[in-house]
């Protein structure tokens, strides 16, 4: 598929934010010395690095978005009882009618419902399938003694490759999986929409309702994780025959129908700050979930979630499906992807949902895998313009639970992830003439060595020196 510019595919004003802004936060530059003393303070971890002393915080969308008016009158409306918050039955309700889950766990974030899903639903040495790894997901299925397995089509692992829906699952990989050990042995298939580490590349309702039918045969559960579901349905609605005149709601449900579970960092799609929540249909599940939720997060009306926090994201889960809304956030991310394509920056394609992803091995090809090219880039980029983005690449994947070697992803990205409602067309510009100038002068650029590496998700904490 040919990416068509935002002139010829929307008008230049039809992705224009349908909002105002009505409170601003100051942000400043610091000097590039003062940069320089904070990267290296940092040991060239951007995770590292104060907020304070950052410009443009493309770091990631989690937990980053603008609240509206409506969601900052919410917080007022706090029930903030420790049983039976009244929010909490309003998210319920949000969650039951856009997503279409009976029955719903809160937790304070992703990973909470994912620790919960991992241990409610895995047993030791059970196959867990999925469309490309995410971070702490597949830490949590193999905590819970799950053997994680990548099921997603071959194109995904290309960064140039063009394809309308690279986050798609091959069946053929699954349906092999089945032949070879037996339906049994795979725990379920763990579905990402979008695929986060693809390049928030989109999963189709055909290969959602493909995976479903192949999975019912053989009783084999889906759970889907919702995190960017909403973007990914405004790509359905985009790209896929029959879907251009439903709205993103009738998208998302129809989508969601296909699973029989999900876990949700609210924190993304849903335009709140703080939350999560474990969705389910199955009754005998979900009290196992509830009889977990009370160990790990908090009681099963709140979940580690404050009631005002749960008000936020039961408008935020309104607000996040609406089309023009939607329309704007994916437009401002291709705003951008396509400056840096116009001038030959190397990026994954096509465009995805929730940032621009720099092909790290493209852009630094003197630089091999165990150098962290990504993280280069990403320490290299704050430095010379402020700019923060993080590293998609060899730190993110880890290593091999058996081995403990090091995975090597054929993707080495540096993800430049943009906050929902937070930033304005004249940052994009600001930040892609950052990644430019750094283009221009990318052959002096030398890599990094790990000095530091902790044992469970060592790209938050880990610390470099340069080479
Ligand atoms: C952020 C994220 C998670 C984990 O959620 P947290 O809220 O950060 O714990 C899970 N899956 C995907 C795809 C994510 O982007």
């Amino acid at each position: 598929m040919k990416t068509k510019t935002i002139g010829q595919q929307l008008g230049r004003s039809s992705w224009a934010e349908p909002w105002k802004i009505k409170m601003v936060e100051p942000i400043h530059m610091i000097s590039r010395n003062e940069r320089a003393v904070a990267l290296e303070k940092a040991g060239y971890n951007t995770f590292l690095i104060r907020s304070e002393e950052v410009y443009i915080d493309l770091l990631t969308d989690s937990g980053t978005n603008a609240m509206s008016d409506r969601q900052w009158a919410g917080m007022m409306m706090g029930d903030e009882a420790y049983a039976g918050s009244r929010n909490f039955y309003h998210l319920e309700e949000a969650i039951q009618e856009y997503y279409g889950y009976k029955y719903v766990v809160p937790t304070h974030q992703g990973r909470g419902a994912e620790n919960i899903l991992s241990k409610i639903a895995i047993k030791t040495g059970q196959f867990v399938c999925g469309n490309m790894y995410f971070t702490t997901t597949r830490l949590h299925q193999e905590l819970a003694g799950g053997i994680f397995t990548d099921v997603i089509i071959d194109e995904a692992h290309d960064a140039q490759k063009e394809h309308p829906f690279k986050g798609n699952v091959d069946l053929r990989k699954v349906q092999k999986l089945i032949d070879e050990h037996g339906a049994a042995s795979i725990a379920y298939i763990c579905l990402a929409a979008t695929v986060n580490m693809a390049g928030g590349q989109p999963v189709s309702m055909q290969n959602a309702r493909e995976l479903h039918a192949l999975c019912k045969k053989y009783d084999i559960r889906i759970f889907l994780d919702a995190t960017r579901a909403v973007e990914n349905a405004f790509f359905i609605q985009e790209r896929e025959e029959g879907y251009a005149d439903k709205t993103l709601a009738q998208i998302l449900k129809e989508f969601c129908s296909y699973s029989d579970g999900a876990t949700m960092s609210a924190k993304k799609d849903s335009l709140a700050n703080i939350g999560g929540w474990l969705g389910l249909n199955d009754r005998g599940l979900y009290e196992e979930g509830c009889n977990l939720v009370v160990v790990y997060e908090g009681l099963q009306t709140y979940g580690g979630m404050a009631g005002r926090d749960m008000e936020v994201l039961s408008i935020g889960i309104k607000e996040s499906v609406q089309d023009d809304y939607m329309r704007s956030r994916i437009g401002q991310v291709r705003y951008l992807g396509e400056l840096l394509m116009d001038w030959g920056i190397p990026i994954t394609r096509p465009i995805g949902g929730h940032a621009v992803f720099l092909d790290a091995q493209k852009f630094y090809p003197h630089i091999p895998q165990e150098q962290f090219p990504a993280q280069t880039l990403a320490a290299d980029l704050y430095l010379e313009s402020g700019v923060r983005s993080m590293e998609r690449g060899i730190v993110s994947a880890g290593r091999k639970k058996e081995t403990g070697e090091n995975y090597h992803p054929s993707l080495e990205l540096t993800r430049l992830t943009i906050p929902r409602r937070v930033y304005t067309q004249a940052h994009m510009d600001i930040v892609a003439e950052s990644v430019k100038n750094l283009y221009d002068v990318r052959d002096q650029k030398k890599g990094l060595k790990m000095i530091f590496e902790p044992k469970y998700l060592r790209f938050f904490q880990a610390r470099f020196e340069r080479l």
